[in-house]
């Protein structure tokens, strides 16, 4: 099965995204993430995306939509992945139905976190990522201890992207290009709508919930 995960910035894509790889041997594609390992590269185009994710607006679907080929025409992933932040607007949708037929796959589910705006602003401001062994933590809600942390606490980072500017304008590009993409999933009967606000776990029950109805 493939599942697109989709959520405003800050919804938990990324976390329920990694529960759903465990569990039913999946494979993760997260736009966000192939975006950040170019910036870090610091070639030409990284350097460019850098400044588009800095100012929370979408790449452009030409760079997005050609990492995905790459992925969708792999054998080893054949109906196995979750796209997590992919498709983000309607252009990105019409491609994404075009590979899936030209490579012979189906989405079987597509999950929508919802979760307000005051709480997302919140997490994405507190939101800390272990450079080390990857875990991410809230200086609001999940604070990183001893009892749930192992590493040291000068791995921990903030993403460039995560400060209060860029998150408002994260949360208005969402509203404004990934909203439609809901409406469209939700012609085709395969939208199912996820109260992200909740706990970690109980929102990946309802999700695993929903996959064996
Ligand atoms: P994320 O890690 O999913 O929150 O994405 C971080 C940033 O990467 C977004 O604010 C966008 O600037 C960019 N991005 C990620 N996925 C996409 C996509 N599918 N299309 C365009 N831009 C994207």
């Amino acid at each position: 099965m493939n599942i697109i995960l989709i959520g405003p910035p800050g919804a938990g894509k990324d976390t329920q995204s990694d529960n759903l790889v465990k569990d039913f041997n999946l494979y993760k594609i997260s736009t966000g993430d192939l975006l950040r390992e170019e910036v870090k590269k610091e070639s030409k185009l990284g350097i460019k995306i850098k400044s588009i994710l800095n100012q929370g607006v979408l790449v452009s679907d030409n760079i997005i939509n050609d990492l995905i080929e790459n992925i969708l025409s792999n054998k080893d992933y054949f109906n196995r992945l979750i796209f997590d932040g992919y498709p983000r607007n309607i252009n990105q949708v019409k491609h994404l139905d075009s590979l899936i037929k030209k490579y012979d796959q189906k989405i079987s589910y597509v999950l929508s976190l919802k979760v307000d705006k005051d709480v997302i602003i919140k997490r994405i401001i507190g939101r800390q990522i272990c450079s080390k062994c990857g875990l991410t933590f809230n200086e609001f809600f999940n604070t990183p201890m001893k009892k749930n942390h192992l590493c040291d606490i000068k791995f921990l980072k903030k993403r460039s992207d995560d400060n209060e500017k860029t998150a408002r304008n994260r949360f208005e590009t969402y509203i404004k290009e990934t909203l439609p993409v809901l409406d469209h999933y939700k012609n085709l009967n395969l939208l199912f709508e996820i109260d992200g606000t909740g706990h970690i776990h109980v929102i990946y029950k309802e999700i695993r919930r929903i996959i064996h109805s």
